[in-house]
């Protein structure tokens, strides 16, 4: 479905990244304005030049989301150049290592932990700061599926979307009297992309008894795992967001969408 953002306009965290940029640009191609925060400012700037031929606002925001000054900054800066944010994409993440957990590193784990989760809560915050002024929005936090089944090897990775999905909920409720919906989405397997050769690398790597120590055959593990029998694409994903930001999906809050082909 194509909706009509034209007015509207999105903050994407992680804006630099595949997801982030597959729904910028589909958010524009439907007419909105886009905020995008990112560390990667030299990727965000490319996102960017792509976005400039919709003719719709764009600015870019170099941004630590384990830095609540940053986000605060970034929100203070998207509004005064954007007029308001309608929606915001909660979506800057980090996988983490790959190590079976009598093996997970401590460091790497904390560091999976300020990105995916306490990163969350600092935009999740500010979103809510400024949707409560503006009269309301939509929110969408970027969980996976990670967050509903643990998978192997990604102690961290999975506590922190366990995480997201339980702070969609309580965020729900707790905004819900100001008019902004509060949703989370766990894709499983997209691809192509950083994170889906990513994995497939180093759950070789990792050398268990789950995948084999052939990235190639990883991939055809993960894939014939799936009912449908392939990825999902970046466009799939940002469909999702695109219809739980949208007017189709006015009643639905604190609820968890799963993009998983099965
Ligand atoms: P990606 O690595 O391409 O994008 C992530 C972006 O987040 C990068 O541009 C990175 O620079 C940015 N980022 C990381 N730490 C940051 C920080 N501290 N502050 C600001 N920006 C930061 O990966 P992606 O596939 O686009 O993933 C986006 C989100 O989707 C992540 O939360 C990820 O966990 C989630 N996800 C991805 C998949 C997948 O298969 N691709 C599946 C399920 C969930």
């Amino acid at each position: 479905a194509t909706y009509d953002f034209a007015g509207k306009t999105i903050l994407i965290t992680g804006g630099a990244g595949d997801i982030g940029k597959a729904t910028a640009l589909r958010f524009a191609a439907n007419g909105a304005g886009v905020a995008l925060l990112d560390l990667n400012e030299t990727k965000m700037a490319d996102v960017a030049r792509e976005l400039a031929e919709y003719n719709v606002p764009v600015a870019t925001f170099g941004c630590d989301v384990t830095t609540s000054e940053d986000v605060a900054k970034a929100f203070a800066g998207a509004v005064e150049q954007l007029g308001r944010i309608d929606y915001v994409f909660n979506n800057a993440g980090y996988q983490g290592l790959f190590a079976k957990t009598d093996e997970y590193p401590e460091d790497d784990f904390q560091k999976v932990i300020d990105i995916n989760v306490v990163g969350v809560f600092h935009v999740l915050k500010a979103a809510a700061q400024h949707m409560r002024e503006s009269g309301g929005g939509a929110i969408v936090n970027m969980a996976s599926y990670a967050g509903v089944v643990g998978p192997p090897n990604m102690l961290a990775y999975a506590a922190s979307k366990f995480a997201v999905i339980g702070m969609t909920q309580t965020a729900a409720k707790d905004l819900a009297p100001y008019g902004i919906r509060v949703n989370a989405l766990s894709p499983a397997l997209i691809g192509p992309g950083m994170m889906w050769t990513r994995q497939t690398e180093l759950q070789a790597a990792v050398g268990s008894q789950y995948f084999s120590s052939e990235p190639k055959v990883v991939e055809q593990q993960m894939i014939d795992s799936v009912p449908m029998r392939r990825l999902g694409s970046l466009e799939e994903v940002a469909n999702s967001v695109a219809f739980l930001m949208s007017e189709e999906a006015s009643y639905i809050t604190g609820f968890n969408l799963e993009i998983t082909g099965g």
